[in-house]
C-alpha cells in the first residue's frame, strides 16, 4: 500500500532521509516495521516562516517495496533503416523531437547551423573576450540551442503540450539530478547542462539517428504542394518523410525564407522587459532573513505579479547568483549600453544588450 503524507521539516531534517522517515512515522502514527520506503515526491522551501523550512509530500510504502520505474530509454527503437524525419535544429525541441522519433521508431536526421556543444565553447569565449560574433555559433546557434549554456531553470509546469514529467525523466535519464522531478524551482545547473545536451546527442546516434552540425539550411524543397526535403546553404539537399522547424526564436533568416515561400506564419505576442540587477545577499536578506545564507539553501528568488490596464505586468526568470550573457547572433559594434535611473527612493542600474 501506498500512503501521501506532507511535511513540514528542517533544512537538516529534510537533507536527511532517515530523519524523513523517522518523521513520517511520527507524524502518520504508522509502526516502524511497516514502513518498506519512503520517497520524497514533491519539495518546496517555505521561506515565510523564520528560519525557513522545508515542505515535503512523501510517498510511503507500506509492507511493499516499490516497483522500479522502467527508463524511457528502453522504449527506444534501434532506427537505423527506418523512415528519416528531418529536422531543422538542434535546440531543446528538435532534441526532444528526435527522442520522440526513436520512441516512434521514425529516424531523426538533425541539422544544425552551429557547432557541438564543445566546438561552441571557442565561440562564446571570442563574444565574451573581443565583442566578435559568429553569426552561425554564438549565445544562441549550436547544440542544445539557446540556453546550453544557462542554468537550465525548469520551472514550466504548462501541460498543454504534453507531459512534463516525461520531459524531466528524459533529462535525468541523460544526467541531469534525479531530484528535478521533485523540486518546486528544479534547474540542472550550468555546470552539468552541456553534458546532459550532449549525452541525449549519444543516445540519438545510438539508437541511428543522425546529427549534422555546421549545417544551415536556406531553404525547403516543395514538390506537389509538400514539403519533401530540405536545401542546405552549401547547396546539399535531403529529402525526408517529413520535415520538423524547430530553429528558435533567434532564426530570423528562416522566418525570411518563409516569407519568400509563401508559407504563412503567425506572430505570437511578445513581453518586453528590463533586468533589473539585485545583489544576491540582499534577495536572500529578505526572502530567507538570512544576509549569510545556510548552506542548505539555494540561492533565494522572487517573483512579483500585478495588472495594469488590465494587462499583466510580471517579474520573469529571476537568475539567482546568474552571470549576464551577450546573447547577439550577428556582429554588433557596442555589445552593451548601461544606464542608471531612479524610480522614487529606488536606483535602478540596467544594461541593454
Ligand atoms: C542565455 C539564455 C538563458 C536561458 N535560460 C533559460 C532557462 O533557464 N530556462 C528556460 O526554460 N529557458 C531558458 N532560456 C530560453 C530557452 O533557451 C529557449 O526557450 C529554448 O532554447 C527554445 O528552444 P528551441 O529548440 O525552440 O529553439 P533554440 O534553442 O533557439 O534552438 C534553435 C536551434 O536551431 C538552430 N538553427 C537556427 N536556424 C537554423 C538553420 N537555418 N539551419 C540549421 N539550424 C538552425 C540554432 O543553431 C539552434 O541550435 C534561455 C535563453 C537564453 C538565451
Amino acid at each position: 500500500m501506498i500512503q501521501h503524507i506532507d511535511l513540514r521539516v528542517s533544512l537538516e531534517t529534510a537533507d536527511d532521509p532517515e530523519l524523513i522517515r523517522l518523521a513520517v512515522i511520527r507524524k502518520a502514527h504508522l509502526p516502524s516495521e511497516d514502513v518498506v520506503d519512503v520517497k520524497v515526491v514533491r519539495r518546496s522551501i517555505d521561506a515565510r516562516s523564520r528560519p525557513p523550512q522545508v515542505q515535503l509530500r512523501c510517498a510511503v510504502f507500506l509492507r511493499e517495496v516499490p516497483e522500479p520505474e522502467p527508463a524511457i530509454l528502453a522504449e527506444f527503437k534501434q532506427v537505423d533503416e527506418a523512415p528519416e524525419i528531418l529536422i531543422i535544429g538542434a535546440g531543446p525541441a528538435g532534441y526532444f523531437a528526435a527522442l520522440e522519433c526513436l520512441a516512434a521508431g521514425y529516424k531523426p536526421v538533425l541539422f544544425d547551423r552551429g557547432k557541438d556543444a564543445q566546438d561552441r565553447r571557442r565561440d562564446l569565449r571570442a563574444i565574451q573576450q573581443f565583442g566578435e560574433v559568429d553569426p552561425d555559433s554564438n549565445y544562441c546557434f549550436g547544440e542544445g540551442g539557446a540556453g546550453t549554456y544557462s542554468d537550465g531553470k525548469l520551472y514550466t509546469r504548462s501541460v498543454k503540450r504534453g507531459k512534463m514529467e516525461r520531459v524531466l525523466r528524459l533529462l535525468v535519464e541523460h544526467g541531469a539530478h534525479p531530484d528535478i522531478p521533485v523540486d518546486a524551482h528544479p534547474h540542472i545547473g550550468s555546470n552539468k547542462l552541456p553534458q546532459v545536451v550532449m549525452n541525449i546527442r549519444e543516445t540519438i546516434r545510438h539508437f541511428g539517428g543522425e546529427i549534422h552540425f555546421s549545417s544551415k539550411v536556406s531553404d525547403l524543397i516543395i514538390r506537389d504542394a509538400a514539403i519533401q526535403g530540405i536545401r542546405l546553404e552549401d547547396g546539399r539537399e535531403w529529402m525526408g518523410r517529413a520535415v520538423l522547424l524547430a530553429t528558435g526564436h533567434s532564426a530570423r533568416d528562416i522566418f525570411h525564407m518563409l516569407n519568400r515561400l509563401g508559407i504563412p506564419i503567425e506572430f505570437k505576442p511578445y513581453a518586453l522587459g528590463v533586468r533589473i540587477e539585485h545583489p544576491q545577499p540582499l534577495i536572500d536578506e529578505i526572502q530567507y532573513g538570512q544576509r549569510n545564507r545556510h548552506e542548505l539553501l539555494p540561492a533565494s528568488s522572487y517573483g512579483l505579479t500585478c495588472q495594469v490596464d488590465g494587462r499583466g505586468v510580471f517579474s520573469f526568470c529571476m537568475c539567482p547568483g546568474g552571470l549576464v550573457v551577450p546573447t547577439a547572433t550577428s556582429p554588433v559594434k557596442s555589445l552593451s549600453t548601461e544606464c542608471r535611473c531612479r524610480v522614487g527612493t529606488a536606483r535602478l542600474q540596467m544594461r541593454v544588450l
